[in-house]
C-alpha cells in the first residue's frame, strides 16, 4: 500500500491545519510556509500524486479545483490579482506528491512566470 501523503493526513484530520474551505471534492488550507502574504493550497481529497497522473476520470475534480480557486480568491478579496501554480515533479519543485494548487496573492508579482 502506498504511504499516505501529508495532505491525506490533513484531509483525514490526523494532522491539524488552518482549514479555510472544504467540500466533497477538496479542501483549502493555509500553506504552512507562505511564499506570499496570502498563500493557500487547494487539495483534492482524491490522492492524485501529480498533475500528470490525472486521467479523464479526474476531469471534474480538476475543473472543480480551478473554479474553487477563483471563488476562494474572491472570498479572500484578491480576485483582481492572484497566481495559481502547480508544481509537477521534484525538478519542478514538487515536494508533496499529492496534487495541489498554490494560490498566491497579496503582493505585486513581476511580469512573466517566475
Ligand atoms: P510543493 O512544493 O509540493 O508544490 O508544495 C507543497 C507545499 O505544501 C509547500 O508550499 C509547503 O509549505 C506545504 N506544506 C508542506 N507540509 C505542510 C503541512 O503540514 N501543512 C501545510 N498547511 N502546508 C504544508
Amino acid at each position: 500500500m502506498t504511504e499516505e501523503s501529508i495532505f491525506t493526513k490533513i484531509i483525514n484530520g490526523d494532522i491539524p491545519s488552518d482549514l479555510l474551505y472544504q467540500d466533497e471534492h477538496c479542501i483549502c488550507i493555509k500553506d504552512i510556509s507562505p511564499q506570499a502574504p496570502i498563500h493557500v493550497l487547494l487539495i483534492p481529497k482524491k490522492p492524485i500524486p501529480r498533475l500528470v497522473d490525472a486521467t479523464l476520470e479526474d476531469q471534474h475534480i480538476l475543473g472543480h479545483l480551478m473554479l474553487k480557486a477563483g471563488e476562494i480568491a474572491e472570498e479572500l478579496g484578491v480576485a483582481d490579482a492572484f497566481r495559481v501554480i502547480v508544481n509537477n515533479g521534484a525538478n519542478a519543485g514538487q515536494t508533496v506528491f499529492h496534487l495541489h494548487l498554490h494560490l498566491l496573492a497579496g503582493q505585486t508579482f513581476s511580469e512573466g512566470m517566475v
